[in-house]
């Protein structure tokens, strides 16, 4: 059957980008934790930082309710103040940088490398100054940033390394797991991530002093948090030290992220099994560049798969592609509109699209297709057929 055969058929219901993978585990037990009596931060969420430290290798996991949050405690924990310098990428979400913005510091943004989209270590180095205290790497999509030349340079010239995992559960670099390498590691349960409590987040550090400042200023500074207070086994003395945050986990969310906790392996190994077919059905298209298959010793979470488009063998662009898939009932999304593109970040720091070159460029012809482990093969095959028709069609 030729391409144009295949997909004579269009789908009755559109296919949306993301959906969670939720079933009645994480309904009992978000039901039982509610039946329980006991709904905010308590035994529940204790219980999902033991398990989550366990599952990454992490001496401490501290939840709290988002990635943003984590990364905010995180950058507070290590110490950032006004007019320090922080350096990530321009390929992110905007979290990654108004957390640096939060302090009144500066994100300095370092182009990246063009295969996997992470941060290029090799353009770190000129972007230090006597201001840099931090590092933030993303690893895009799932796939881990070259965390051995940036935890080289960091120790090298004494800065932190806070990683944004927001995609990467489970990731693994060289062998050892994302949230075992820098000196925090900031995770996102947003209902769309590997593991979703609907909203939440989770800092992994080997460092006490890092896990005892983000656990107090994740609870308005307190010396002791409410679980403790409240039961038999605790006082109503309390200590505020410090102007902390209102940013704990719920114990209905934990309640939930131990079920996803549960089954957060097969639903990484249905996402590779997605990817593995669209890479088998797009790799010969001279119109399409798949992403790469990654380095021995490195795992990928698949959070995105993020297509990029030859435009010179097309004669659409990214949007009209985009449109294209839609009309044919496929919901697909950009990642990401890089940081020095947006309005704020042009006029508070003067960027232009061609300063970060590969970030700008690549943005231009990235389109992000569905892949979640709730995809049937059906569906998969339909994401398949509806990019080789469209790209068929287009095709100079
Ligand atoms: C989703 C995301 C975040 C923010 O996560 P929240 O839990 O929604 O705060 C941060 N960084 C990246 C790269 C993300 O994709």
């Amino acid at each position: 059957k030729t391409i144009s055969e295949r997909t004579a058929r269009v789908r009755d219901q559109f296919l949306a980008f993301a959906l969670p993978d939720v079933d009645e585990h994480e309904i009992d037990a978000v039901a039982e934790t509610i039946r329980s009596g006991w709904i905010t931060t308590g035994a529940k969420t204790r219980q999902f930082e033991a398990d989550f430290a366990a599952f990454v290798g992490a001496k401490h996991a501290v939840a709290v309710n988002s990635c943003t949050a984590a990364m905010h405690l995180a950058l507070e924990a290590v110490g950032i103040r006004a007019g320090d310098e922080v350096i990530t990428t321009p390929y992110t979400f905007a979290a990654t940088g108004e957390v640096i913005r939060y302090f009144d510091a500066k994100p300095v943004l370092v182009d990246v490398e063009p295969k996997y989209l992470n941060i290029d270590p090799g353009q770190i180095e000129q972007a230090i100054t006597p201001r840099t205290r931090a590092i933030i790497p993303v690893h895009l999509a799932g796939y881990p940033a070259e965390m051995d030349a940036i935890m080289e340079i960091a120790r090298r010239r004494r800065l932190w390394v806070i990683e944004d995992a927001a995609h990467s559960l489970p990731t693994a670099y060289k062998g050892r797991n994302i949230g075992t390498i820098g000196d925090a590691t900031c995770f996102s349960f947003y209902a769309t991530k590997p593991l979703t409590t609907g909203e939440g987040g989770m800092i992994c550090t080997d460092r006490d002093d890092v896990a005892d400042r983000c656990r107090i200023m994740s609870l308005h500074g307190i010396s002791r948090d409410a679980w403790k207070r409240y039961t038999a086994e605790g006082s109503w003395f309390y200590e505020v030290i410090a102007p902390g945050f209102k940013y704990n986990l719920t114990d209905v969310a934990a309640a939930m992220g131990l079920a996803q906790l549960a089954k957060v392996q097969r639903m990484n190994a249905r996402r590779a099994v997605i990817a593995a077919r669209f890479m088998a059905a797009f790799s010969s298209a001279p119109q399409l560049q798949p992403p790469p298959g990654g380095e021995p010793g490195n795992t990928h979470a698949w959070h995105l798969y993020m297509l990029r488009l030859h435009l010179g063998e097309l004669n659409i662009d990214r949007a009209q592609f985009v449109e294209e898939l839609k009309e044919r009932k496929i919901g697909v999304s950009v990642h990401f509109i890089p940081l020095h593109v947006h309005p704020y970040y042009r006029e508070t720091f003067g960027y232009q699209p061609d300063d970060f070159p590969v970030a700008h460029g690549e943005y231009l012809r990235e389109i992000s297709l569905p892949i979640y482990s709730k995809m049937s093969d059906a569906d998969v095959q339909d994401v398949i057929d509806a990019v080789l028709n469209v790209t068929a069609a287009h095709r100079r």
